[in-house]
């Protein structure tokens, strides 16, 4: 029996099935097989991981973005210059392909509802899922409908707000209803746009809370209170159109400047912890409806709870470990959950440690490549982009027997990169 796409309609033709009297999958869960045509909006190296692993598996990716640069260009089966904001763009676009993937944050909703209107076009994640993941009110506000684990906060819409909110949080002690006793440090983000630490200011007294309106651009903000984390975790759960879900082990993240710099899986953290974190991830990816991946970055907190942080419907920088560490990649788990293939248990494969490589490496000239090249357990990986102080420019991988190996390795490699002031 042949089970083949149709290109013309976009929907999955089985003819022999019809006549055998099997219920067919309506169109929103039918499976895209090879070489159906899957489309990436956005050019950056989240989307050149995406084709690369895309076309492994059979699929003709489609890259639109707005210049011939962008890394991903170079992975498509075929890239298409266009603004991405543009509706109609969009529509047309979408009647060409059979799946209409993202990945970049900022990405609008109103794009996606312009490409949705093509309905012989899955288009995953859908417009609502992208509204929810880039706007961090309705993010908290999805948490604490859902009874999901999170720190204090306050939305703020307008300036008038901000005294008390501020306020509010300083002296909110979490743990009983009694004022705390010192003020606590409050963090404003900008409700949308902002990513990798910017749009992000920490207020520690009512005279910042006085200022953090204009400097963060007279925009809506979110509140929140400090939280004493002990460790950041994310965890990537896959879910496909019929409902099915696949989670990656968590991992243990460390930033630096509000960049992330390192991660590494498994993440140290008890049984315990694993299930809370999972639990939360099924339940929000659930609530959300969301179809392929989504990326929940977590607190941990010293009793071993975790608290959401903050939702990417894409794959995410912490994930590219799992190119080394598991039994599938996040991009080859993404892929699958937006055809709506079988979504398979994820395994760690082997420990490992995966080390972003921003631009300021690059300050004195090309880093020192000959230690990592010379090291047996490690990978190189570069995007094809110039250099840029806090420019993600590629990442190394690292693996061992023990994370604690895999982490002293790359931290000695990392350490050797930059070449000396000339
Ligand atoms: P975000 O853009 O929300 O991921 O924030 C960037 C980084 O700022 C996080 O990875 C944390 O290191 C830190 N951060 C964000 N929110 C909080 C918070 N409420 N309490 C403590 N640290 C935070």
């Amino acid at each position: 029996m042949k089970n083949y796409p149709d290109l013309s309609t976009g929907l999955t033709a089985n003819h022999e099935t019809e006549s055998m009297n099997i219920i067919m999958p309506t169109p929103s869960e039918k499976m895209i097989l090879p070489p159906a045509n899957i489309a990436v909006l956005g050019g950056g190296q989240l989307g050149s991981m995406l084709c690369e692993a895309g076309r492994r598996m059979g699929y003709r990716m489609i890259v639109l973005s707005e210049s011939t640069d962008d890394p991903a260009g170079r992975w498509a089966t075929h890239h298409t210059i266009g603004d991405t904001r543009d509706p109609d763009l969009l529509r047309r676009f979408a009647q060409s392909v059979d799946v209409l993937t993202n990945e970049f944050e900022q990405v609008s909703p109103d794009v996606l509802a312009a490409a949705e209107s093509v309905l012989t076009c899955r288009v995953a994640p859908s417009s609502l899922v992208q509204k929810t993941c880039r706007d961090r009110r309705l993010e908290k506000t999805l948490f604490a409908t859902h009874n999901i684990p999170h720190g204090p906060f306050v939305i703020v819409e307008s300036p008038d707000q901000l005294p008390t909110a501020y306020e509010r949080l300083s002296t909110l002690n979490p743990q009983s209803s009694a004022l705390s006793t010192k003020p606590l440090p409050v963090i404003a983000k900008t409700a949308r746009g902002g990513y990798d630490g910017k749009g992000q200011l920490w207020l520690r007294s009512p005279s910042d809370a006085a200022s953090a309106w204009q400097q963060l651009g007279a925009v809506p903000l979110m509140l929140e209170q400090a939280v004493p984390f002990i460790a950041e975790i994310s965890v990537i759960i896959a879910r496909s159109p019929s409902g099915a879900l696949a989670t990656f082990p968590m991992f243990r993240n460390e930033h630096r400047n509000g960049i992330l710099h390192q991660t590494v899986i498994p993440s140290g953290f008890s049984a315990h912890t694993e299930l809370k974190a999972r639990a939360a991830a099924e339940a929000i990816a659930t609530a959300l409806n969301v179809v392929g991946l989504l990326t929940i970055e977590m607190f941990v907190l010293e009793n071993g709870d975790v608290w959401m942080n903050e939702l990417a419907a894409r794959p995410h920088n912490s994930g590219h470990v799992t190119n080394r560490a598991c039994t599938r990649s996040q991009f080859e788990l993404h892929i699958a959950a937006i055809c709506n293939l079988p979504l398979p248990p994820i395994a760690i494969l082997r420990p490992a440690v995966m080390t972003n490589l921003l631009g300021d490496l690059w300050t004195n000239g090309q880093p020192h490549w000959s230690v990592l090249h010379a090291d047996p357990r490690a990978t190189l990986h570069l995007y094809g982009k110039t250099p840029r102080p806090g420019r993600k420019m590629g990442h190394m991988i690292h693996t061992a027997d023990t994370p604690d190996a895999a982490l002293a390795r790359a931290n000695a490699v990392f350490d050797q990169l930059p070449p000396p002031r000339a």
